[in-house]
C-alpha cells in the first residue's frame, strides 16, 4: 500500500508552521479518535494515518528529512507505532477533559509508568445545595500509592532493578520477516525495571486500597449530568505512575416545591376562591426567602406569573432564570350549611346576570353545540 503524502493527510501546505500542524491534527484526531469511533476500522486507520504525519511533521529533524527524501527518509519505525513522546503530549490537554476514559487513549504502550485509571463519584444534591453551591465531604474508595514503599513496589530499603530484557527501555523491537515492530517488554510489561524484593505492604503492587476522604467544592448554579473533575484524585497508577483523575457526577434531587428546567424554576401555587375573584397579594416561596405577588382580580387557574431573576443563575456563566409561578384556584371543601346556601344565592345571582360570567365554560359550551349540529347535517 503506497502511503499518502503527511501534507495532504493533515490538510497543511509544505510551509505550514508547526503550531498550525498541531491545530490540523487535533482536529482530525477527535474526529477520528478510537474513543469516538468505536469498531469503525476505517476510522482507525485514518487516526493512525493522522498520527503518524503527525509525528513526522511536528519533529524538526523528521520533517526535513520527509521533506528531503520522502518516506524513505523518515524511519517506519518511529513514524509508524505509538512510541512518539510528542504522541501523549498532544493527547494530555486535548483529551483530558472530554472523554475522562482509562487514559484518554494518551500514551498507549509508552515505556514507563502507567497512569491510574479514572474514577467516577455519583454526588447527590438538594436543589438548594445546587443552586447555591456547597463544599462537601466524600468518601471513596480508592487505590493509592503506598506509603510504605512510596508506591514503587519495592522493599523499603531496596529498590526496583533495571529490567535486563529491555535494558530498561520497556519497550522491545521484534523482527518479523522484513518488518520490526516495537512492543511492550513481556518481562517487565513495559515498566522498564523489575522488583526483586516486593515491598510487603502491597505485596509489590506499588498500591493499597484505602478510602479517601475528599473535600469537593460544588459550584453555585450545578445541574444534573454536570461533572466536577478533580485531577489527581483517581486511582494511583501502577508500579508508582500517576494517577488518574476523579469525576464527581451530579445528580440535583426533586423538590418539595420547585421544579427546574435549566434556568428557570417552577413552582404552583394554590389560592383561594376569593383571592381569585377578587385579586390579592400573596406571599410566594423563593429559594431566597419568601416575595409578595400580586393577583389581579379575576385571575383564572393555571395563569402562570413570572417573578423575573429569581431563578438560577448557570454554572457557567449568563443571566439568571425566573421563577414561574402557576396559579392553582382552590375549591373550598367543608363547607358549612350557611357557607353552602351563600354559595347557592351567588349561583342564582350568576344565572340571573345578562353577562356570562363563565367566559371558559359559555365557549365551550358554545364548541360542544356546533360539533353536534356539525354531526347532524
Ligand atoms: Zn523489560
Ligand atoms: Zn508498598
Amino acid at each position: 500500500m503506497s502511503k499518502r503524502d503527511y501534507y495532504e493527510v493533515l490538510g497543511v501546505g509544505n510551509s505550514t508552521e508547526n503550531k498550525e500542524i498541531k491545530k490540523a491534527y487535533r482536529r482530525i484526531a477527535m474526529k477520528y479518535h478510537p474513543d469516538r469511533n468505536p469498531d469503525d476500522p476505517q476510522a482507525d486507520e485514518k487516526f493512525k494515518e493522522a498520527t503518524e504525519a503527525y509525528e513526522v511533521l511536528s519533529d524538526t529533524k523528521k520533517r526535513a528529512a520527509y521533506d528531503q527524501h520522502g518516506h524513505a527518509g523518515v524511519d517506519p519505525q518511529m513514524a509508524g507505532g505509538f512510541g512518539g513522546g510528542n504522541f501523549s503530549d498532544i493527547f494530555g490537554d486535548v483529551f483530558g477533559d472530554i472523554f475522562g476514559g482509562a487514559g484518554g487513549g494518551g500514551g498507549r504502550g509508552r515505556a514507563g509508568p502507567q497512569r491510574g485509571a479514572d474514577l467516577r463519584y455519583n454526588l447527590e444534591l438538594s436543589l438548594e445545595q445546587a443552586v447555591h453551591g456547597d463544599t462537601l465531604k466524600i468518601k471513596i474508595p480508592s487505590l493509592v500509592a503506598c506509603k510504605k514503599c512510596d508506591g514503587s513496589g519495592a522493599k523499603p530499603g531496596s529498590s526496583p532493578v533495571k529490567c535486563g530484557t529491555c535494558d530498561g527501555q520497556g519497550q522491545v523491537r521484534m523482527t518479523q520477516g522484513f518488518f520490526s515492530v516495537q512492543q511492550s517488554c513481556p518481562n517487565c510489561r513495559g515498566a522498564g525495571t523489575i522488583i526483586k524484593d516486593p515491598c510487603p505492604s502491597c505485596h509489590g503492587q506499588g498500591r493499597v486500597e484505602e478510602t479517601k476522604t475528599l473535600s469537593v467544592k460544588v459550584p453555585p448554579g450545578v445541574d444534573t449530568g454536570d461533572r466536577i473533575r478533580l485531577a489527581g484524585e483517581g486511582e494511583a497508577g501502577p508500579d508508582g505512575g500517576p494517577a488518574g483523575d476523579l469525576y464527581v457526577q451530579v445528580h440535583v434531587r426533586e423538590h418539595g416545591i420547585f421544579e427546574r428546567d435549566g434556568k428557570h424554576l417552577y413552582c404552583d401555587v394554590p389560592i383561594g376562591f376569593a383571592d381569585a375573584v377578587l385579586g390579592g397579594e400573596l406571599e410566594v416561596p423563593t429559594l431566597d426567602g419568601r416575595v409578595k405577588l400580586k393577583i389581579p382580580p379575576e385571575t383564572q387557574t393555571g395563569k402562570m406569573f413570572r417573578l423575573r431573576g429569581k431563578g438560577v443563575v448557570p454554572v457557567r456563566g449568563g443571566s439568571p432564570g425566573d421563577l414561574m409561578c402557576r396559579v392553582v384556584v382552590e375549591t373550598p371543601v367543608n363547607l358549612t350549611k350557611e357557607q353552602k346556601d351563600l354559595v347557592k344565592q351567588l349561583q342564582a345571582s350568576f344565572d340571573s346576570s345578562e353577562h356570562s360570567q363563565s367566559p371558559r365554560k359559555s365557549s365551550w359550551f358554545e364548541g360542544v353545540r356546533s360539533f353536534f349540529d356539525d354531526m347532524k347535517k
